[in-house]
């Protein structure tokens, strides 16, 4: 629940988006966080699309559900500030409302908790917003046109703890770590930039390239 024991200042703010790159990567989050590298593939730009879209609808209520789109999130207890895709405010008796939020992605369920883990911290910056508790939210994925229920217990709040503290750390330093090639590299979509195989394969020569004749 709410700590009101606030220990960040507003200019210490990192992305709610960087612990999700940070749990999937450290080096992708520093690219983008600290050394603001983004590439646009396909399927980022249908991401982004997704997200576009759904942010630009308008609140809407169904019976006792009242809808809100795009809405802005900060925890100054994690150092947090971003966007929730949709937060639904259920109605739990007559003055009170329940917020629960639903992330919208592009693909489909993963192994990992790198969207679990973006969806808690939205979950703990909406706790902190609205001195309430937040206990389950959901992950719509495009690909499967399913709903993830996800359950806020307490070991998926420490790691999402966990992961604010060590990607601000990670950003404050300033320092990108090196590649490391695992098979997550093959979902990556900064492959190309990151360049986690040694200089001879394919991509990394097109990449020298390419960075070759890009930089000033
Ligand atoms: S290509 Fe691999 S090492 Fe490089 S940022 Fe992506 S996941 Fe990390």
């Amino acid at each position: 629940m709410t700590n009101t024991t606030y220990t960040h200042s507003e200019d210490e703010l990192i992305m709610v988006s960087a612990l999700q790159h940070y749990a999937f990567c450290p080096r992708q989050c520093a690219l983008i966080h600290v050394e603001q590298v983004w590439s646009e593939s396909g399927l980022t730009a249908e991401g982004r699309i997704m997200h576009e879209k759904v942010h630009e609808q308008d609140r809407e209520s169904r019976g006792n559900v009242r809808i809100e789109y795009g809405i802005p999130l900060r925890s100054l207890k994690l150092g947090l500030v971003g966007k929730a895709d949709v937060v639904e405010f259920r109605r739990v008796s007559k003055d009170t409302w329940q917020p629960f939020p639903v992330e919208y992605k592009r693909g489909k369920p993963k192994l990992d908790h790198c969207d679990l883990i973006q969806l808690c911290a939205q979950a703990l910056c909406l706790e902190e917003m609205l001195s309430v508790s937040v206990p389950n939210g959901a992950i719509f994925y495009g690909r499967t046109h399913r709903r993830l229920d996800v359950t806020f217990d307490v070991a998926l709040r420490k790691e999402t703890e966990e992961a604010a503290e060590q990607a601000r750390k990670l950003i404050a330093s300033g320092i990108t770590p090196p590649p490391v090639y695992e098979k997550r590299c093959k979902r990556c979509s900064l492959i190309e930039e990151c360049i986690p195989k040694p200089i001879g394969k394919k991509f990394s020569v097109k990449h020298y390239i390419k960075r070759a004749i890009d930089s000033p």
